[in-house]
């Protein structure tokens, strides 16, 4: 599960794109949200996490 994380983070770092406001479903908590989100691609597949998901991945690369 840590490396997942690892690698989740890595990717986010190296391609995190913000778009506009909307609503979408979080690929990392599942709820759906609207506002900021940010996208990513995991192995070629496109992963969408809310503002929350993020800081916590944030804050986790602090704890690394
Ligand atoms: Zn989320």
């Amino acid at each position: 599960m840590k490396n997942l994380v690892k690698v989740l983070l890595l990717v986010v770092v190296l391609a995190t794109m913000l778009t506009a406001c909307g609503k979408f479903t979080c690929d990392t908590c599942g709820k759906e949200k609207s506002g900021k989100q940010h996208k990513s691609e995991v192995f070629g597949e496109e992963v969408v996490m809310c503002d929350d998901c993020y800081d916590d991945l944030e804050k986790l690369a602090d704890e690394l």
